[in-house]
């Protein structure tokens, strides 16, 4: 694996890479690499000549201080499972390269922003704008692989290189979850082993919801059976929601002509955790 801390000579040997015709995957992460992070490379590997990963603690999307500080860091180990992979090239900045002056630019991205995590999370999508366009300019892929594990931050994302015209395919990845259903997180590393127990119910909550729905029940209806389950435990909901895929507005049930997703974001202990599930793969 080529590492580049320093954007400068990273620029220079992609800029040799694509002038020679070579295609350019992407997958931006914040590391602490698990099997999810593993199969975006993967699918990157498969469709590009050359895969190129980023690992950045991006300050500029945490809008917990605690988070952030708490936010786990194995780089050794990430560089190796990179090696493993046969990931090419690894960028590596410091918070000082990628923010050089303190004052940074901030996004309103409309709609998006107020629902769902852009609700309970203000500044986050502004902070993953921010930090993704700055490394689609430095990058200058052919692809970008995204998690659907995130799946707000997809459409984040797909507005961002629609609106800006980034010239690039945005790929999206199934979510990589363990043997038990829970989806792989680097937040799963925070988890105590009691913790890493509870932690199922977001998974199993997004299941039992499904079927429900699928069995004609209203989506009011399921939603009191699923926060009284909550109740019954101490991972505290903070949202658990119905959705149109295509543009996250509210849904009351489920039809057949409609892409539906359950979304859900909860803390287990002091972490944070989300997932979703869409309601009729395809
Ligand atoms: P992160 O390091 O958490 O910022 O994630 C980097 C990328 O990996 C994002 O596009 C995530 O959506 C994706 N990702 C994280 N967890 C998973 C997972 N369990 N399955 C698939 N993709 C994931």
């Amino acid at each position: 694996v080529h590492i580049f801390n320093e954007i400068e000579p990273f620029r220079a040997f992609l800029r040799s890479l694509r002038n020679v015709g070579k295609t350019i995957g992407f997958v931006p992460t914040m590391g602490a690499l698990h099997e999810g992070h593993l199969e975006l490379i993967k699918q990157s590997k498969s469709e590009n000549a050359v895969t190129v990963c980023s690992i950045f603690v991006n300050p500029a999307q945490f809008n917990n201080p605690t988070d952030l500080a708490k936010y786990p860091r194995t780089i050794e180990g990430d560089t190796s499972l990179l090696k493993s992979v046969g990931c090419d090239v690894l960028f590596l900045p410091a918070v000082s390269e990628m923010y050089p002056s303190s004052e940074a630019l901030t996004f309103n991205l409309g709609a998006l922003d107020n629902i769902l995590e852009g609700e309970f999370r203000p500044g986050h999508f502004s902070g993953v704008a921010l930090v993704v366009s700055k490394l689609f300019n430095i990058v200058h892929p052919t692809r970008a692989y995204f998690g659907q594990k995130d799946f707000q931050q997809v459409m984040v994302i797909k507005k961002l290189v629609n609106d800006l015209n980034f010239d690039l395919n945005i790929v999206v990845v199934p979510t990589v979850r363990e043997n038990d259903g829970l989806a792989m997180s680097s937040r799963n590393l925070r988890l105590n082993p009691e913790n890493r127990k509870k932690a199922l119910l977001l998974y199993q909550s997004l299941q039992e919801a499904k079927a429900l729905l699928l069995h004609g029940k209203n989506f009011s209806e399921v939603k009191k059976i699923i926060q009284s389950k909550f109740k019954s435990t101490d991972v505290r909901l903070e949202y658990f929601e119905l959705c149109e895929a295509e543009n996250l507005k509210s849904l009351n049930s489920v039809d057949a002509n409609t892409k539906a997703v359950l979304l859900v974001a909860a803390y287990v202990g002091e972490v944070r955790l989300i997932d979703n599930m869409l309601i009729h793969e395809n």
